[in-house]
């Protein structure tokens, strides 16, 4: 499979596009343990970005994802727009000077983006963050390729654990960001951040999905 800096640029326009989407659920979702910015802080931040594409279109996908992070982090107001940033840095420096790219690459990308995350916002799985989407996915991802298995079959069950994470946010008591000032009020709603990770990760098998 060849993996190439056009179907990446295509991917970012494409969470542009779903974010751009679902901007007023992302909103909605972050009224009853948040303050209703999520949808809007996350459609600024990709319009902006895809916006500043065309400036590095011919560029290596380690410069292109390392734009989308910095565009992300001066954007985007409030906690996401450092995290989702940071896992894109992060991811971006995993892969630079790359202009193809392998599905294990793809993969220590992804891990790359996870840890960023982590380091950054020092969440845990099961304090009702973006975490609680991404860890699973990347697990399922890591897992697979320890295994031999093909990267599209990978990715779609991948996508599936990242919406159980997402789903298995509801119950959650939010410890971590702006939630756990809520503290037991918090549960009972879908975090709105892990939702946001679903999107893109719908858009990230989309994409590889179209290349065979
Ligand atoms: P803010 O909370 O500053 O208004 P957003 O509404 O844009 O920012 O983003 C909220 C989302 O950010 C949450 O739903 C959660 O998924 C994520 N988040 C907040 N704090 C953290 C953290 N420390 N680690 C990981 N994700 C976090
Ligand atoms: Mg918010």
């Amino acid at each position: 499979m060849r993996i190439t800096s056009e179907h990446v640029i295509r991917f970012i326009e494409g969470v542009a596009a779903r974010i751009k989407q679902h901007r007023d659920e992302l909103v909605q979702l972050d009224a009853p343990i948040g303050d209703s910015d999520h949808g809007v802080n996350m459609d600024r931040g990709f319009t902006t970005v895809v916006e500043k594409l065309p400036t590095v279109a011919d560029k290596d996908i380690g410069t292109i994802l390392k734009t989308v992070g910095m565009t992300l982090v001066s954007t985007v107001g409030g906690a996401s727009g450092p995290l989702y940033g940071t896992a894109f840095l992060r991811a971006g420096m995993a892969l630079a000077d790359r202009y193809e790219l392998t599905p294990a690459e793809v993969v220590a990308a992804l891990e790359a983006a996870l840890e960023g995350i982590q380091a950054r916002g020092k969440a845990q799985r099961g304090e009702k963050t973006m975490v609680d989407a991404i860890g699973p996915g990347v697990d399922v991802l890591k897992e697979a390729q320890a295994n031999g298995e093909d990267f599209t079959v990978a990715l779609r069950r991948s996508v599936e654990a990242v919406e159980a994470g997402m789903k298995a946010t509801i119950p959650m008591l939010a410890t971590k960001g702006r939630a756990s000032y809520l503290g037991q009020r918090s549960i009972g709603h879908q975090d709105p951040g892990a939702t946001s990770a679903f999107y893109m990760a719908q858009v990230l098998l989309e994409t590889i999905e179209r290349i065979q």
